[in-house]
């Protein structure tokens, strides 16, 4: 179909050194010299190689080399591909270029290598900075690793983001808590924090009844402890699980939740196509979601209130034309306290977030 031009990039890397017991991601443990992923790196830049020229990364302004652990399949690999993408991909329009990164696998020669081919921020995978539950969720890296891989980062890269998790077994609302103010003292601008959750198939999961989890209300103060120390540094809560310092807001995140067109490459990696009636999420050659423009709106309803932003008022009253019940809906899930509005429009509360699943089920379920 005729469509819009993609104006983000994902690029997925399915390796790692070892699976951690709560990751049910596409990624497998593999060496870095394994020929499956010369193989499979080397589809990659053919891929972008085609791409570049059928003209169709001529308006990417953001890519995200994710996975898996990008900086484990080591320069060789990773650096190739970022060269390929800086012959193919115009960085001097490329307003935000991501690489994910473990702590023991980033080092002080690959970061200068990704800075010299134009990545200009971090993601590294931390969790926590206690060993203990590190070892507990199976993360293969320690605190001392993620001091030195952030230290190593800050040498070329202003734009840090740290990603913790909480709600981990065994941990405490004060164990969290010092790990969040353990992140901001680090003075990195950008933090996401994730609730663990258990998924069918992964380790943890099958152990769940062995588990010493925190309770629902436990994870519910630690997520708002870490709220209010993210904000106290000045690190604002943009998304739900992210915060950021003015200005360091992840765009290539923020476009998935603003209805910005992608290109996902790479086994498993969504590619987001539309235009102004139809929306198609294809992976792995299937069509994943397949939505008519009112779909499209509640979608889009939705995904706008996983942004402390929210829905502005001009939106909402263009999507009313598709979604008659919208306004209705609105006022009661701000009669329930999911929603609060002001001038700019409707914004989601920290209640609404606590219950995204309500309140985004609610806006979702307004065209079926
Ligand atoms: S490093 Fe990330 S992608 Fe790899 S196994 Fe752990 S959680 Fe999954």
């Amino acid at each position: 179909m005729p469509h819009d031009a993609y104006q983000g990039l994902y690029i997925h890397l399915p390796f790692c050194a070892s699976k951690c017991h709560y990751c049910d991601f596409d990624s497998l443990p593999y060496m870095p010299d394994d020929p499956y992923i010369t193989e499979y790196v080397e589809g990659l830049i053919g891929d972008i190689r085609r791409l570049s020229k059928e003209g169709k990364l001529t308006d990417i302004r953001t890519i995200y080399v994710g996975g898996g652990t990008p900086t484990h399949v080591g320069t060789k690999h990773l650096g190739s591909l970022m060269y390929a993408l800086s012959l193919f991909v115009d960085l001097s329009q490329v307003e935000e270029y991501t690489v994910e990164a473990n702590p023991e696998s980033l080092t002080g020669p690959l970061v200068k290598d990704m800075w010299a081919l134009g990545a200009n921020r971090l993601s590294l995978g931390v969790q926590s900075f206690d060993d203990g539950l590190l070892k507990a969720i199976g993360r293969i890296h320690s605190a001392s690793d993620a001091l030195r891989a952030l230290e190593a980062a800050q040498t070329r890269f202003e734009n840090v983001s740290l990603d913790l998790m909480c709600g981990l077994p065994g941990q405490t609302v004060e164990g969290s808590a010092a790990d969040v103010s353990q992140a901001v003292s680090l003075g990195v601008p950008h933090v996401s924090l994730y609730p663990l959750s258990l998924e069918k198939g992964t380790k943890l999961y099958r152990r769940r009844r062995k588990l010493d989890l925190p309770t629902e209300d436990d994870q519910a103060d630690m997520m708002e402890e870490a709220h209010r120390l993210l904000e106290g540094a000045g690190l604002l809560r943009y998304e739900v699980a992210s915060h950021a310092r003015p200005g360091f807001q992840s765009k290539h995140n923020q476009s998935y939740w603003m209805g910005v067109p992608y290109l996902g490459l790479g086994r498993s990696a969504v590619t987001m196509t539309q235009n102004d009636e139809r929306r198609m999420r294809v992976r792995n050659g299937a069509v994943e979601d397949d939505l008519d423009a009112a779909q499209m709106a509640a979608e889009d309803a939705m995904l706008a209130m996983r942004m402390a932003a929210g829905l502005s008022r001009e939106r909402a009253r263009q999507m009313t034309e598709l979604l008659p019940e919208l306004p209705e809906r609105l006022r009661s899930l701000e009669q329930v306290g999911l929603l609060r509005q002001d001038e700019a429009g409707w914004h989601p509360t920290e209640r609404g977030w606590l219950l995204g699943n309500e309140l985004f089920g609610e806006l979702l379920s307004l065209a079926p």
